[in-house]
């Protein structure tokens, strides 16, 4: 395996932390009982945070990558010296098989940079374990505050932060432009945007098929909105931080899906369908959805979930101040 061993030592000399990778069967392994515990304080081993992960890849332009576990997915920017890695996967084994991924494709670079999507550690909580030599982790203002008040074990604090709608970044020969188009899902979420490679790449939002917006932290008064105006930018891939990319036609239809399901919610909402009852939401979203929506991927295990979060949506108005009133109408 190329470079594996000399990442290894890297590592060790690089942490902050006391997670040891150790070799067994000529594989690198991460020990749950040292490695980095996210916000887990329970004493004893995380075998699910040292769980191997098999990430493929595939090149998206000249200089940009894109990385997937079959349910995760970033991107990667090969630099004129090292490499500007896209968030980190949700784990610390998940972290090191990203990495393994990047030192395939670009062997004995540097990771100087890593620029967080967003706050969620699934995405971004192990940045110790991808790269613990990077000069520079790159987030918005208000993923940063978040990141720096929790406090999870692995999740690396920015060392450079930006504010605003847009800025223009050149790191090391590559380029490229972040995009916060207001409040969407997590805090500070980003898009990247890559016009060289025509691809915007954006974590959490549009997702291929049914995704879910039934947990919190789904900024539902803002959301389609604010998403709608990336639309107004070149580019002709999206690629969402899970499962594959799509086109502009995917990108509209997802939200569409959002659109049609956020009247959905209403509707069952005037027929008295109780929004405090999962099943009866459930068998509701199917009788009435199904034949329309049932084609989309993981309809079957998510529309109840969704039409349940949207009646409850319109019924409280939403939580908290970036979920009430956030929407953006101005251009980019
Ligand atoms: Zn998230």
């Amino acid at each position: 395996m190329p470079g594996a061993g000399g990442r290894i030592s890297l590592r060790r000399h690089g942490r902050a932390g006391g997670c040891t990778p150790r070799i067994e069967g000529g594989l690198p392994l991460i020990d749950p009982t040292t490695c980095h515990r996210g916000i887990f304080e329970i004493d004893g081993p995380l075998p699910g945070y040292a769980f191997p992960t098999t990430v493929s890849y595939r090149p998206v332009s000249e200089r940009l990558w894109t990385a997937s576990d079959g349910i995760y997915r970033s991107v990667f920017l090969e630099g004129d010296e090292g490499v500007i890695a896209f968030d980190t996967f949700w784990s610390p084994a998940a972290a090191a098989s990203y990495r393994t991924a990047i030192d395939r494709v670009l062997p004995r670079r540097d990771v100087h940079t890593v620029v967080y999507s967003h706050d969620h550690l699934d995405h971004t909580g192990f940045a110790y374990d991808l790269a613990p030599e990077a000069s520079t982790v790159l987030a918005h203002e208000d993923a940063a505050q978040v990141i720096a008040a929790r406090g999870s074990d692995g999740q690396r604090p920015a060392t450079e932060t930006w504010s605003g709608e847009r800025r223009a970044f050149a790191i090391d020969g590559a380029e490229f432009e972040l995009i916060n188009p207001g409040a969407t899902h997590g805090s500070g979420n980003v898009a990247a945007w890559f016009p060289d490679a025509g691809a915007l790449f954006m974590v959490d939002t549009v997702i291929p098929g049914v995704g879910y917006t039934f947990v919190p932290d789904w900024h539902l008064d803002s959301y389609l909105t604010n998403m709608r105006r990336l639309e107004a930018l070149e580019w002709d891939t999206f690629i969402p931080g899970h499962f594959w990319p799509v086109d502009r036609t995917g990108f509209s239809e997802n939200l569409a899906f959002y659109e049609r399901i956020s009247e959905a919610a209403r509707q069952a909402l005037t027929e008295g369908v109780d929004p405090d009852d999962y099943g009866a939401v459930d068998a509701w979203s199917r009788e009435r959805l199904g034949q329309e929506l049932g084609r989309m991927f993981r309809f079957e295990e998510y529309i109840g979930m969704n039409v349940m979060r949207f009646m409850v949506h319109h019924l409280t108005g939403g939580w908290g101040l970036e979920d009430a009133g956030g929407a953006r109408r101005g251009p980019l």
